[in-house]
């Protein structure tokens, strides 16, 4: 560390960041200093960063924030008395390591092990205080030998499945896909691939069973609203109607087939003029076969297949059907219409089955217009007619029945409840809750992932791996490039089927890596448990995660996989929460040169790099300085050279404490210095921590005069979270014993605060600073007479309410909206936006009038000294100057003569 400086030291290149930072590494390592075990005695809490995936090129500096945001929450809670679970590991199975592998002519296996070793050093480089005693690797046979496990587990309890099943294949993957994994009919590994469909007979697992329990228990959550927002939509829950109609054939014949829709429009029943299935749907061939149709069928379902399901739905594309020769009877109107398949059907959603009312349904319009199909009227709006012949588009709107029976009159939202239970006495349909959200393809044609543990056996069919067996280990002897790599090794194939012994075969496919990080924070609760996925009991201790820290990226995915497992494994036993993440929070990107940071765009800072020129401690505390750590931030050089200023600022204080002797801090600073550390514990709890920061220097300015060794010992742990190697070797050069970051957090001394001495001690002295710039500004030398203005008593109260509200929003709409009322509103529009523009003019602590009246008051004799000028102190409401206007609290407007 540096020698004596004095005061603001630009400089202090001869502290060895490097050194100091090695130095605490290996002492926390050498002292467990971060080890967690259960303590039914200590509340616990439990904080992760979401599952990284080790990818070959390493951690950058956007990676280091989203680390940082955890790593100073944890030593938070920790000092703050909680028994803190803080474990991280490696989502390391999956396609890039295997296609990394091929490309370099190694085995995924020695890829990945070399990608984690990368990572391990980079992160304890970053100074997190991370459990390792608890690393998972999901690659690891005694991790994925879980994975096996709980795959059988979920198979006795009727979860998991096999179906042939029209799947999506990524052709550039070479494997099927989960819906989750389609984004916008493409790959979500590759946005320039559109998926295919293909005709698969594959494994799922049966997500849909939770479906209801998956949207409800949202409301239990703190997670961003976007977010739950989005699981919401990607569940899909709707409430309709399931009808069911006769097939016939064209002169009325009944078929004896029936086919079933599903509708959240039952209030439209009356003008269905024809129904179409999914090219899918299998009524479509066994309709068609052996009739004129059946080649002309098989042509345009091929087609379909063909197509994306964003090109089937996209709503400018013309839609394309064809009729299948048959009929159905609407019940409720004895009508015949007739039955069509249609590429805008998609099989997947409701029954594949869709009964069409064009006149209320633009997409149904736009195809009946095409295919010159009927339109009839059930719904009329109140004021005028329609007409079937001459509608331009579909009515939508709500309005009145028409054209149906006894329902006619009735409103047609009312008529809805009505005509489902008429359907219902009829037995022609029911009530039913449709969900959007589809079970989850986990079997994957890819090497490098868990391998599914079944045997197919001709005698007995499909037969599970017995528990005894497991796992069953991924051979090394398999060739890549053709097909699925498993297939490839003889000795893994061939079996004995364990049932009847006979000669079987071993399922080729693998799980989908979701699989493995669907329950990994659960085994970091028993990381080492060789007899079961974790112990019950422990994992009850340690269960929910309280704060989970990750992207937006995964909320239709990961977070929709945990969740199930959790409740699954909840039934099974294993659990006994309902959730997995209490609370969830999306970290912002680090952006350079207004490009979010990534190694593909060539903009990455390195940690370290950064690490040997600035300290790494330097880098933590300007990345969560620069914006709320929710939202995007930009690096700068500039920026981390400020920070480093306050670092060696601070490097210089404590080098020189011993020698310049222990002081009492001024009441003054004594009231600043507790408060702020109220304030600042306030900020870290709730993840401010950009208006932490600006606490954090302003404590470390109030001890800067001169302040007591307690204060200093005080503001090191304050320090400790966000640099916490400084703080250990500032802890120690104090001749405290090890380890700073393992303190108690500091109680404010409450005593000490005085707000109202504060407030008019800041407001007397931006007072004096504003006259000598209006002095200064108006070239006056000897003023005769100076006024100060006290702005008006309701601005007080005003910006109380305004403080409150920036903690909550930014938007100037809304603030304006929560502080404005009847008598000020005006005044009030035209403040807010100027003060929401430049914080620094709201004052940090604020008075009534009276209160600040009073406190100038005091201070009149200090103004006259310093201006040799008669000194006028007055209320904004006794003042006819229209300058009164100007004044705020805190910031009095001023008149000189
Ligand atoms: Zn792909
Ligand atoms: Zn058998």
């Amino acid at each position: 560390m540096a020698g004596k400086t004095t005061g603001k030291a630009e400089k202090t290149d001869r502290t060895d960041f490097d050194a100091i930072q090695k130095k605490w590494q290996q002492r926390w390592a050498d002292a467990g200093a971060f080890r967690s075990a259960k303590d039914p005695a200590k509340e616990k809490f439990y904080v992760l960063e979401m599952f990284p995936y080790p990818s070959g090129s390493g951690l950058h500096m956007g990676h280091a924030f989203n680390y940082t945001i955890g790593d100073i929450y944890t030593r938070f809670k920790r000092m703050r008395g909680f028994n803190v679970l803080y474990p991280m590991g490696y989502d390391s199975f999956g396609l890039p390591a295997e296609n990394a592998a091929i490309k370099a002519g190694t085995h995924p296996k020695e890829y990945t092990d070399a990608a984690i070793a990368n990572f391990v050093r980079q992160q304890k480089e970053l100074g997190l205080s991370y459990d390792w005693d608890r690393m998972v690797r999901t690659s690891d046979p005694d991790y994925y030998r879980w994975n096996q496990f709980i795959f059988l587990k979920l198979m006795e309890k009727g979860l998991v499945y096999r179906k042939a099943a029209s799947v999506n294949w990524c052709p550039e993957c070479n494997t099927v896909l989960a819906n989750e994994q389609v984004h916008d009919g493409r790959c979500w590994r590759h946005e320039d691939t559109e998926v295919e469909a293909k005709d698969l007979e594959q494994w799922f697992i049966k997500t849909t069973d939770y479906a209801d329990e998956l949207l409800t228990h949202l409301d239990r959550l703190d997670w961003p609203k976007r977010i739950k927002l989005m699981q919401e939509n990607w569940i899909g829950r709707s409430q309709g109607t399931l009808l069911h109609f006769n097939i016939v054939e064209e002169d009325g014949t009944d078929t004896g087939k029936t086919i079933s829709t599903f509708t959240t429009r039952p209030d439209t029943v009356y003008g269905i003029t024809y129904l179409v299935l999914a090219a899918e749907h299998p009524l479509v061939s066994e309709l068609t076969k052996d009739t004129p149709l059946e080649r002309e069928t098989k042509d345009f379902v091929k087609k379909v297949k063909s197509m994306s399901t964003i090109e089937r739905t996209a709503e400018g594309k013309p839609k394309n059907g064809m009729f299948l020769g048959r009929y159905f009877i609407n019940p409720f109107t004895g009508d015949r219409c007739p039955l069509w398949v249609a590429d805008y059907a998609l099989y997947e959603y409701g029954t594949g089955a869709v009964m069409a009312v064009p006149a209320h349904d633009q997409r149904d319009f736009k195809f009946a217009r095409k295919y010159k199909l009927p339109i009839k009227i059930v719904i009329s709006p109140s004021d005028y007619e329609l007409n079937p012949d001459k509608m331009a588009r579909a009515f939508v709107d709500p309005g009145l029945m028409v054209n149906s029976a006894d329902f006619n009159g009735m409103s047609n939202l009312d008529a809805m409840a009505d005509i489902t239970k008429f359907a219902e006495e009829k037995g022609w349909g029911k009530a039913t809750v449709n969900y959007k959200l589809r079970d989850w393809l986990v079997s994957r044609q890819r090497y490098w992932g868990t391998p599914i543990p079944v045997i197919y056996c001709d005698a007995c069919g499909i037969v599970p791996v017995p528990e005894k067996d497991l796992p069953v280990l991924l051979p090394p002897d398999v060739k890549f490039g053709e097909g699925n790599p498993l297939a490839s090794s003889k000795s893994f194939v061939e079996c004995k089927c364990p049932k009847c012994g006979k000669p079987a075969r071993r399922e080729t496919d693998t799980m989908d890596t979701f699989f493995d990080s669907s329950w990994y924070f659960l085994r970091y609760t028993d990381a080492k448990n060789d007899k079961q996925p974790f112990d019950p009991e422990t994992a009850k201790y340690w269960m929910p995660i309280d704060l989970y820290i990750g992207g937006a990226e995964h909320a239709c995915m990961h977070l929709i996989y945990a969740r199930f497992f959790t409740k699954a494994l909840r039934d099974l036993g294993f659990l006994s929460v309902d959730e997995p993440f209490s609370k969830l929070f999306n970290q912002g990107m680090l952006h350079k040169e207004g490009v979010v940071m990534s190694k593909s765009k060539g903009n990455v800072v390195l940690p370290e790099e950064i690490s040997k020129t600035h300290g790494i401690d330097t880098a933590r505390l300007f990345l969560v300085s620069i914006a709320s750590p929710d939202k995007d931030l930009e690096w700068s050089d500039e920026g981390i050279n400020g920070s480093l200023r306050f670092v060696n600022r601070m490097v210089a204080f404590v080098e020189g404490f011993k020698e310049s002797g222990e002081k009492d801090l001024s009441a003054l600073n004594a009231s600043r210095f507790n408060r702020l550390i109220s304030e600042y514990t306030d900020d870290i709890e709730h993840l401010r921590y950009n208006l932490a920061m600006i606490k954090l220097k302003e404590m470390f300015y109030s001890i800067e005069q001169g302040c007591s060794g307690q204060d200093l010992d005080t503001f090191i742990r304050l320090l400790s979270p966000v640099c916490p190697h400084l703080a250990e070797e500032f802890w120690e050069k104090l001749g405290n014993k090890p380890f700073a970051s393992l303190q108690p957090w500091p109680a404010p001394d409450e005593s000490l605060i005085d707000l109202a001495a504060e407030a008019a001690a800041n407001t007397a002295r931006s007072a004096m600073d504003d006259i000598r710039d209006i002095l200064q500004l108006v070239k006056i030398g000897n003023p005769k007479s100076i006024t100060l203005i006290v702005a008006h008593a309701w601005k007080y109260d005003f910006i109380k309410r305004l403080k409150s509200e920036l903690d909550r929003t930014y938007d100037v709409g809304q603030l304006i909206q929560a502080c404005v009322d009847k008598e000020h509103g005006k005044d009030i529009s035209k403040i807010v936006p100027k003060l929401a523009k430049d914080r620094s003019k709201i004052p940090d602590i604020v008075n009534s009038q009276h209160e600040e009246l009073s406190a100038l008051e005091q201070d009149r004799q200090a103004f006259v000294d310093e201006f040799k000028a008669e000194v006028k102190i007055i209320k904004a409401e006794d003042s006819g100057n229209p300058k009164a206007n100007n004044a705020l609290p805190g910031k009095p407007a001023i008149l000189v003569e």
